[in-house]
């Protein structure tokens, strides 16, 4: 499979499971299935819970600053992403993570609002940074398995005080390179466990285990640990990229964000050809604070081809 294949899989994959599981948002689990019990049988872009048909939740918005920004700039410029997710909270999003809320309002500068939210909270392990993860995966990709997940930590950290959040982000960022380079990610994990810093190494090592079932949770799936451990299992446990996403919707819960995290490493695993076009065709991403800017499939693929050539186009 062509490289863009899987890139583009993963960014509108991520998109794609967001806007289906956010209508279904702290439902029980099973809900989706009740409600289509045919795969295949269509009409599960639905809407509801606040959400159009098709619309992508702060999952993906998020994701489209991060691309954007780094289209932009091509490089990481932690101040001024920090301003543009602070313009995007100012803005009225229909929803936001009460962490990255709280982060991104607190008036403390960049460089100190998740680290003094964590101090005050000490509770930070949110899922928050994950979900956002899928766009600047795909770009750093290129530049290779250690700057990858060095870029992961250094954004989850912008509104993720706790390593875990930055590990698990990390984590995620590897997954998808590797996918991109045609491994597959799950043969990979544990290769991927030693990258992890030891402090945290054994609690993925415990969620990402082939063995593991969502069920054996510990936290709600709002928290990093069952979020990864959750997508990586509906990958492992199907065989399209449709059943992957019915399996994290069904799990209830946070299902936008387990979906986009889903989404993001099946739509890379599986590639964009076997992303469901009757899902594609009403995905939109309203973008708050940006003039009712509004994208749809066709900017999303824009945005993956650009993030996918990565590094070395724009540094030559
Ligand atoms: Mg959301």
């Amino acid at each position: 499979m062509m490289r863009i294949q899987r890139a583009a899989g993963a960014v509108v994959g991520s998109a794609v499971g967001d806007a289906l599981g956010g209508p279904f948002e702290f439902g029980p689990p099973g809900a989706f299935s009740a409600r289509f019990p045919e795969p295949g049988a269509g009409g599960e872009m639905c809407g509801g819970g606040g959400w159009d048909p098709g619309e992508a939740t702060d999952d993906t918005q998020m994701a489209v600053l991060v691309a954007e920004f780094l289209l932009e700039r091509g490089g990481l410029d932690l101040p001024d992403v920090f301003a543009r997710f602070q313009r995007w909270a100012a803005s009225e999003p229909k929803d936001i993570g009460l962490q990255t809320e709280d982060v991104l309002t607190n008036g403390m500068p960049w460089d100190l609002a998740a680290a003094i939210h964590f101090q005050v909270n000490q509770r930070a392990a949110g899922n928050g940074s994950l979900m956002r993860a899928s766009s600047s995966a795909v770009h750093f990709a290129a530049a290779g398995q250690a700057a990858t997940m060095d870029a992961a930590r250094r954004i989850a950290a912008l509104t993720h005080g706790d390593r875990a959040a930055w590990e698990g982000t990390a984590i995620f960022h590897e997954l998808i390179r590797l996918t991109l380079e045609d491994t597959d990610p799950l043969t990979a994990i544990p290769d991927v466990l030693a990258l992890v810093h030891p402090d945290h190494r054994g609690r993925y090592a415990t969620v990402l285990a082939p063995a593991w079932h969502p069920d054996q949770a510990t936290e709600f799936n709002g928290a990093v640990w069952p979020c990864l451990g959750s997508a990586v299992w509906a990958l492992r446990t199907t065989t399209s990229f449709e059943d992957a996403i019915r399996a994290a919707i069904d799990l209830g819960g946070d299902t936008d964000t387990v979906a986009a995290v889903t989404g993001g490493l099946a739509g890379a695993y599986y590639g964009l050809d076997a992303i469901p076009a009757r899902w594609t065709r009403p995905l939109h991403v309203p973008l708050p604070g940006s003039d009712g800017r509004v994208l749809h499939l066709t900017d999303l693929l824009h945005l993956a081809h650009r993030l996918a050539e990565g590094l070395s186009t724009r540094q030559a």
